[in-house]
This record gives structure tokens, C-alpha cells and sequence, in this order.
């Protein structure tokens, strides 16, 4: 069957009709409770879809559309790599887009995470910096991790998210148990050091590392905490010889203001985990990159070698697409643009804390988060926000944005009152 290029109503009840018939959405049933929006293109900050609407894409495509679409530098490198190959194995061979990546993203990391694992998306990359702190750290079989965390959806990644939100109920007796710590507070406070401090103490033995997402929690709660809360977990790791892995998938290349949410506390991992952006939202890539001395005990550990490779490890068109966001970001201006959207989202959304059952609205970065007090009725919010030519996508009792960096001021404003709307409308379920 081909795809048809003039949408028309019956192509788009054809379209759906096989949708829901035959397509899982993500954390959706089958049939889906509700129908998609079909997207015919994309431009810019603006998704095209099939009945001619435009819709401004508050959130980058899960985060990742830092450019925008169709950005003219990453497309023309990804024309001249299909040119010469779109993927071959990594098993033996290599070639210039993985090897230039890796010594730019080692360049740009932040200490010494000289070693890089390419991934082929957020989570096995997780997979893999647990498996790295496994395999460096023999005998030790857990992991320490901080309530309301997000790290994806495959099985070792799961277990170290939030086991309330992260529904290890569904997954009992299948999933690994690790060390929870609370959630890091806004203000670190004597007690959540001494209660982990005590927490390192009473575990040391049995922990091969730490994971977190630092400074920002995205998809377990968009919540932001103290940087000295993350100088804290370098402390507590170096003190009892623990790995400290950072999850900068969502917060890495530029979402909070600085290149990665680490530097807000200056602290260096030992393994950190990039993704998400690391495309400008163009093709699935991750990587996990981790410090010569990581590197060198697995490597002269029990088996010799690191027992991971992803059939399309270090896809050469994802490879390229990563080495164009990276010049764009070279450029140097999404510091002021997520500066001047910090700013438009401050002032945007300040409105909805007026509003009956809103909880919290925080903004950092490129950030923008409005909490309500109980669950978002999402149909309803999307549909506010739909109406208004903003697309957003709720969840749990938060309604949020992540923005493109190249989103104008008049954008991030159709943004924010979106928000505000959708809260207006989604607030009372
Ligand atoms: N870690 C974090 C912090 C994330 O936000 C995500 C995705 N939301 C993941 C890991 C998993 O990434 P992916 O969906 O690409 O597997």
C-alpha cells in the first residue's frame, strides 16, 4: 500500500482506521482510549498535521528537537552521509561519523569520561552504564537511586526508576531490587544529608554505584532540586568507592541552561548517559560514556570485555546528525535562547499559579512546569491547548513544556498561555 501525498478526509480515516486496528502508542492500550493526531511534516518549531492544522511543538518531540525540524545544517549532512553509507555494523569496523562523535562528545563531557559506548536509545544506554558499574565493581550486585527518578522502560533501566510511578508492581519478583533514597529536596537540609550519609553507610557493601538524574527529574516528576544535593552523591560515591552515574538523556546539551545539569554542581561523573538531543531529535542515538579508569577494570576484569553490542550501535546517519547538532550547538547560541525562553516561561506561565488546583509552576532552562494539585484530565488539556495551536502532552498531574531552543518569543508566549488554558481546562479530574 502506498502512502498517499495529498491528505484527504478519507486517507486520514483510512490512516487512523489502520491505527487503531494495528499500532501500540506509547503506555497506551490497543485499541488506543483516544485517536492520534496524524502529522503530515514538520517545520521549524511547527508540526503540520493531516487536516492543514499547524501546531507549535511545546515539547521537541519528547525533548529532542532542539533545532527544530528540518534545520538546514542537519539535513544536508544527512543527505551527503547517505551519499556514502546509511549503517553497516560496528563489529570489527569502524568509520569516521562514530570516531569524530566520540571525541567530540569527550571533548565536551564534563571530567574525564574519555571511553564512549554508542546506544541505540536512552535506556539501553542506562543498560549498559549499570553494567558497567556490575562489571567494574565485582561482587557487587545493587545500585543506589533517588525516589521520583526516571531512567527508562527496559528491565534494568526500570528498576532504578521510581518504584511508585515506575510501576514495579506490574513487574514483581522481575525486576532487580535496588536502594532507594528519597526524593532530593528543593533546599538540601542536614537531615537528607545525614539520612544518606547513613543510607551509603548501611549499604557501601553490597553497592556497585549510584544513579541519578542530576538537578532535573524529567519524566518521574519534572521535579528540580538542590545541584548540592548532587555534589552530595560525589561526596557519599568517593567516600565508599561507589560509581556515580549521571542520566543527562534529558537534561544534557543545553535543557537547563548549562551544556550538562552537572555543571550546576560542578561535580564530574564516572559514567554519564546522553540521548534524547544528542540527534537534535533526528534519529535514535545514545551513549554512555565513562572514565579511563571504569574502562580499564572492566577491561581487565572477569571476562575482558564489555558484554554489550547493539545491532545498529553507532549508526552512521545517527552518528552525523549528532556531529550537526553538536557544530549548531558550537555555535553558541542556545545558551541566550534558553535564557530569553527561561524568561518568557517565567513570565507566561506565572499567571497559573492564580489558577484553583495548581500546586507549583517552576521554571529552569528550558523548562517549564505547571503541577497540579491531582491527576490532569488529559484529553481535556490537550484539546485546550490543541484549540490555541500548541501541542502538549501531559502527564500524571503535570502539564509541561520543553520547547525547541529556536521557539520565538511569540512562540514560547502561544506556549505558556496554552498552558495556562489547558490547566484551566485539565484541572479538575
Ligand atoms: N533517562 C532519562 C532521564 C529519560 O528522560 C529517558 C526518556 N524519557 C530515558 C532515560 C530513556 O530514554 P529512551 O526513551 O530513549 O529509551
Amino acid at each position: 500500500m502506498s502512502l498517499i501525498s495529498h491528505p484527504d478526509q478519507a486517507w486520514q480515516d483510512e490512516l487512523l482506521a489502520l491505527d487503531r486496528e494495528h499500532v501500540w502508542h506509547p503506555y497506551g492500550p490497543v485499541p488506543a482510549a483516544s485517536a492520534p493526531y496524524p502529522v503530515v511534516s514538520a517545520d521549524g518549531v511547527r508540526l503540520r498535521l493531516a487536516d492543514g492544522r499547524e501546531l507549535v511543538d511545546a515539547m521537541a518531540s519528547w525533548w529532542c528537537a532542539i533545532h527544530g525540524y528540518r534545520n538546514g545544517t542537519i539535513d544536508a549532512a544527512l543527505a551527503r552521509q547517505l551519499g556514502r553509507v546509511a549503517h553497516v555494523m560496528f563489529g570489527g569496523l569502524t568509520h569516521e561519523p562514530a570516531v569524530r562523535l566520540a571525541a567530540r562528545l569527550t571533548d565536551l563531557a564534563p571530567g574525564d569520561l574519555a571511553r564512549v559506548f554508542f546506544a541505540d536509545s536512552g535506556s539501553v544506554a542506562v543498560e549498559v552504564a549499570i553494567k558497567m558499574c556490575l562489571q567494574a565493581r565485582p561482587g557487587r550486585r545493587r545500585l543506589l537511586t533517588i525516589r521520583g527518578g526516571y531512567h527508562g522502560d527496559t528491565f534494568g533501566a526500570m528498576a532504578v526508576c521510581d518504584p511508585v510511578d515506575g510501576m514495579h508492581s506490574l513487574f514483581d519478583g522481575a525486576l532487580a531490587e535496588h536502594v532507594f533514597a528519597p526524593r532530593p529536596p528543593r533546599q538540601l537540609d542536614p537531615a537528607y544529608a545525614a539520612h544518606m550519609a547513613e543510607l551509603f553507610a548501611r549499604h557501601s557493601g553490597e553497592l556497585a554505584g549510584v544513579i541519578a538524574e542530576p538537578v532535573v527529574q524529567g519524566a518521574g516528576g519534572m521535579w528540580f532540586y538542590d545541584p548540592a544535593v548532587v555534589r552530595l552523591l560525589r561526596k557519599l560515591c568517593d567516600e565508599h568507592g561507589l560509581l556515580l552515574v549521571l542520566d543527562e538523556i534529558a537534561t544534557g546539551f543545553g535543557r537547563t541552561g548549562e551544556l550538562f545539569a552537572c555543571e550546576h554542581a560542578r561535580v564530574a561523573p564516572d559514567i554519564i548517559c546522553v540521548g534524547k538531543a544528542l540527534t537534535g531529535g533526528y534519529l535514535t542515538l545514545a551513549a554512555t560514556l565513562c572514565t579511563p579508569a571504569v574502562a580499564h577494570a572492566i577491561s581487565n576484569g572477569a571476562g575482558g570485555a564489555l558484554m554489550h553490542g547493539p545491532t545498529y550501535m553507532a549508526n552512521p546517519l545517527a552518528c552525523t546528525a549528532a556531529l550537526a547538532s553538536l557544530d549548531l550547538l558550537a555555535e553558541g547560541r542556545w545558551r541566550e535562547d534558553v535564557r530569553r525562553i527561561e524568561r518568557g516561561l517565567a513570565a507566561g506561565l506565572s499567571p497559573a499559579r492564580q489558577l484553583p488546583g495548581v500546586a507549583d509552576v517552576r521554571v529552569l532552562g528550558a523548562i517549564g512546569v505547571v503541577e497540579l494539585v491531582g491527576p490532569v484530565d488529559v484529553p481535556a488539556a490537550t484539546e485546550a491547548a490543541v484549540v490555541r495551536g500548541v501541542w502538549l502532552r501531559p502527564f500524571r498531574n503535570l502539564i509541561y513544556t520543553m520547547p525547541p531552543y529556536v521557539a520565538r518569543n511569540e512562540d514560547i508566549e502561544m506556549i505558556s498561555s496554552a498552558i495556562v488554558a489547558a490547566a484551566t481546562a485539565g484541572g479538575g479530574a
